[in-house]
């Protein structure tokens, strides 16, 4: 087919709408709201997930539908992939829609996470700490990133206000892990089942948001085997369809996997400075049929996220020799959001 679908309008959704872009496709993005991709696509729908007749003309419309957002409600899912290819398939998405979910099909591959359990009311806070230890993290099942819909229980009395500020969320119980680094890998699947995956890199958050990734992460090379097939793993067992982002921590006793998106991931833009495919040009090859790129990196990368107003930073960055300077074509520059990146490259590849 020659029209490729994207769920989601943000930046994520036009960096792929660019790639699809350039192998000759056209692209059509559904979004609720306003979307900075809107303008690098060929088509796009602004309606709501309710509206089964738009999202039944944008399914027919395309020949492939694909998403960088992975809230999409079930009903819409059951219209959308009716009679179009959805890649990563609704399996994917609905594992990794849920906290739950997620950390159980992790556990139950045979992976390290933190302890957790679920948390759905002020009654099962007990329970859910004497499996998790103290300190332990509250985070709702659903719907949350860049760390909102979390709250810190360091001893075990903030328990139940630290639940009460996720205001009635399903909700599930992390136990901390105490962690030397977070680094994540950026892997592919394509639809012959091959895998590739990009180099781990290490990620530095500011309140909750990805500030930095660095490549190579400064990890022993064992280490990096490790991620990479673990990574593998996770796509193997989901017969997984695209790009995907395994974020895990680096402890003293191996790795532990914090969560996983179905999808093209912030944590892997560097691979727009750093290989000769990218991870957006990846996806689009996994979900078209294409080859995937063999993931090899040429280049170190630190890429640096341009949250709120360090965008205002971006021609002064522009000027440094070996940035490379992304912006999403945002309306409005608020605190907190992401508005572009750069990645500088800082040598040959070690
Ligand atoms: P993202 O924007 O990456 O989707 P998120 O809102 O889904 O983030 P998490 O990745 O679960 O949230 O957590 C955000 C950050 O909080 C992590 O990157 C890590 O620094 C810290 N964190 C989360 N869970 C734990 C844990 N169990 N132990 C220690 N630190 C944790
Ligand atoms: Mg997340
Ligand atoms: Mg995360």
């Amino acid at each position: 087919g020659s029209t490729i679908g994207i769920l989601g309008g943000g930046q994520l959704g036009r960096m792929l709408a660019m790639a699809a872009a350039r192998l000759g496709y056209r692209t059509h993005i559904f979004e609720p709201g306003a979307a900075p991709a809107a303008d690098v696509a060929h088509d796009w729908t602004q309606a709501p997930y309710d509206d089964a007749e738009a999202l039944a003309r944008f399914a027919a419309a395309c020949d492939v539908i694909t998403y960088e957002f992975e809230n999409i409600p079930a009903p819409a899912l059951d219209i959308l992939s009716a009679d179009t290819p959805l890649f990563p398939s609704r399996r994917a998405l609905e594992v990794s829609q849920d906290r739950l979910t997620e950390k159980t099909f992790l556990k139950d591959i045979g992976l390290r996470v933190a302890p957790f359990a679920a948390v759905s009311a002020a009654d099962d806070l007990p329970g859910a700490l004497a499996e998790t230890g103290v300190p332990a993290i509250l985070k709702t099942r659903r719907f949350g990133y860049d760390g909102k819909g979390q709250a810190r229980v360091m001893a075990e009395a903030e328990a139940e206000a630290a639940l009460a500020s996720l205001q009635g969320a399903p909700a599930i119980a992390e136990g901390f892990i105490d962690f030397s680094m977070e680094i994540s890998v950026i892997a592919a699947r394509a639809q012959d089942g091959s895998v590739s995956a990009f180099d781990p890199g290490q990620n530095v958050h500011s309140d909750g948001i990805l500030a930095t990734t660095t490549v190579p992460a400064p990890i022993p090379a064992s280490l990096r085997t490790d991620a990479v097939l673990l990574a593998s793993r996770i796509l193997t067992e989901l017969n997984y369809v695209g790009v995907m982002g395994v974020e895990l921590f680096v402890t003293p006793t191996g790795l532990v996997v914090n969560e996983i998106a179905p999808r093209v991931h912030n944590s892997g833009h560097w691979t727009q400075a750093g290989c000769a495919v990218d991870q957006f040009e990846q996806h689009i090859r996994a979900v078209t049929g294409w080859p995937l790129g063999n993931g090899e990196r040429h280049a170190n990368v630190v890429m640096e996220n341009l949250i709120g107003d360090d965008v205002d930073r971006a021609p002064a960055l522009a000027a440094e020799p070996g940035v490379q300077v992304h912006l999403y074509g945002k309306a409005e520059t608020r605190p907190g959001r992401k508005m572009g990146h750069v990645n500088r490259v800082t040598g040959p590849a070690d």
